[in-house]
């Protein structure tokens, strides 16, 4: 255990809520990291059973490593505690894995094994769920902005849902099942309005923004689908944002939609609520992220208590959860290039900095960049016994804002070489990622029990060049 030297002292620049680590800056904070990451004997991080070093070496660095028991573990516990809770008011409950979050063939398949159905928002997840053998009844397409041939292909194959975002995809929906000669289920997406206290890029519900129906649209698109042989009214969606710790926005939202229910049901069946996703989870070892199960029960007893003030029939209700299922199990890990400690200005005078760079950055996760988004980070090749200095792990990319980790503690001794871990990378990180600066995409592994193995290839500079036309191999 690394006891700090005297000197050892909060930084005058870290945020209030970054904890000191006076007890030991090597340490794995339960909640944050995956659950089978831990550190070896001789102080090196392992995942799975296998040690980070071992990863880089076999598979390269940077590297999106997924805890496959943790992924599976939380799938298949999100749908007992969501059956547990709905069951516990009488109501029937179903959860979409939101594959926005991470996609692989292999990752569909674990979801469907876990009794998950998916919920894609493009024709690219569509054809991803497909090549999984999702059976496309179990399948939801989402989007506000949905083409053509992606609405011809969900009908083609027969998804179980298409959740409608504007008034003209009634008509092309309909007109595509109607060539089809299929009658193709559909839900309305509602903004309901909510303010969800959660970055405004993560909310997706307030009045001002692209998703959703206000509930006079939706009025009129629900009475037009009913007057379509060619579909069929499955029932309503709202999703509210994302990263919400408590319950309270999804019972607002339980509460409007099923007050609209009520006043839909003298015109027809309405046998469908999906409340969305968005349940949050931690990053940060200070984050005070909710247990699913209390969440679950949570958001039913708000839901009963909707259904109880308007005194309706209990539909099946739906819940599309991403983060929640992949985002704990994620660890990225990295190659320190150079370090670089800043003397920053401040009231007390100047304060150190030490910037850390490593071989990635907001080309594998944009997270930071995009919502400000916190990380946290530990030395993962080795446990040091130095003192606990203020870093900020930045990428390799030409902008200022690319950031990793934007505050934490390093042992003071980091130096080119060590490799990083940051971890609840699982979601939102390799969907999100980019080419920016030609930078390999990172391959995402599996590891479990002792073995690792590709879910998805490194992309590398010759995949890309493959895609300049004026590119040819013969001559390189
Ligand atoms: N459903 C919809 C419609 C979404 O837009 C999203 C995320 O943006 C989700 C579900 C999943 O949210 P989360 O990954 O936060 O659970």
């Amino acid at each position: 255990m690394h006891t700090p030297a005297a000197s050892s002292l909060p930084s005058p620049l870290a945020p209030e809520w970054l904890q000191f680590p006076a007890g030991d800056v090597n340490q794995l904070d339960d909640g944050v990291w995956s659950r089978t990451a831990k550190r070896t004997d001789e102080g090196e991080l392992e995942i799975g059973g296998v040690r980070a070093s071992q990863l880089l070496q076999d598979f390269g660095s940077p590297l999106y490593v997924i805890d496959e028991t943790d992924v599976r573990e939380r799938a298949a516990a999100a749908a007992q505690d969501f059956t547990t809770a709905f069951t516990d008011i009488g109501a029937e409950v179903e959860l979409h894995y939101a594959s926005k979050a991470f996609l692989s063939i292999d990752v569909a398949r674990w979801m469907a094994e876990a009794g998950l159905g998916l919920d894609v928002s493009s024709g690219g997840e569509l054809e991803v769920a497909l090549a999984a053998g999702i059976a496309p009844k179990e399948i939801g397409l989402h989007g506000n902005n949905k083409s053509i041939v992606e609405i011809e292909r969900a009908v083609e194959v027969g998804v179980g849902s298409i959740i409608i975002d504007s008034l003209q995809e009634v008509e092309r929906i309909a007109d595509a099942a109607a060539r089809a000669g299929k009658i193709q289920p559909v839900m309305v997406r509602l903004n309901a309005g909510i303010h969800a206290s959660t970055h405004s890029y993560l909310a997706t519900s307030h009045e001002d923004q692209k998703f959703g129906l206000t509930f006079d649209v939706a009025r009129e698109a629900i009475a037009r689908i009913r007057e379509l042989d060619s579909l069929e009214l499955l029932g309503l969606h709202s999703h509210i944002g994302s990263s919400i710790y408590e319950p309270s926005g999804f019972g607002a939202a339980a509460h409007k939609l099923m007050s609209f229910r009520a006043e839909l049901l003298g015109g027809g069946p309405v046998p469908e609520v999906n409340l969305g996703g968005g349940f949050g989870i931690a990053y940060l070892p200070s984050d005070d992220a909710p247990v699913l199960a209390d969440l679950a029960r949570g958001i039913a007893a708000e839901v009963a208590r909707a259904v109880q003030e308007t005194g309706s029939d209990l539909p099946k209700f739906t819940f599309e959860p991403g983060r929640s299922i992949v985002g704990p199990g994620g660890t990225t890990l990295y190659t320190v290039g150079t370090t670089k400690p800043v003397d920053v200005p401040g009231e007390a005078g100047n304060a150190k900095r030490l910037y850390v760079a490593v071989d990635g950055g907001m080309s594998d996760n944009i997270r930071p960049a995009l919502y400000e988004a916190d990380y946290c980070v530990r030395l993962a090749n080795r446990e040091s016994e130095a003192s606990p200095q203020l870093a900020r792990v930045v990428g390799k990319h030409c902008e200022s804002g690319d950031i990793v980790v934007n505050n934490d503690y390093l042992p003071a001794d980091i130096t080119p070489g060590d490799l990083l871990a940051v971890p609840a990378t699982g979601a939102y990180c390799w969907s999100l990622s980019n080419h920016y600066n030609y930078l390999d995409r990172p391959a995402v592994i599996a590891v479990r029990d002792g073995a690792a193995r590709t879910l998805i290839r490194r992309i590398t500079i010759n995949d890309q060049l493959a895609h300049d036309a004026a590119w040819s191999p013969e001559e390189n």
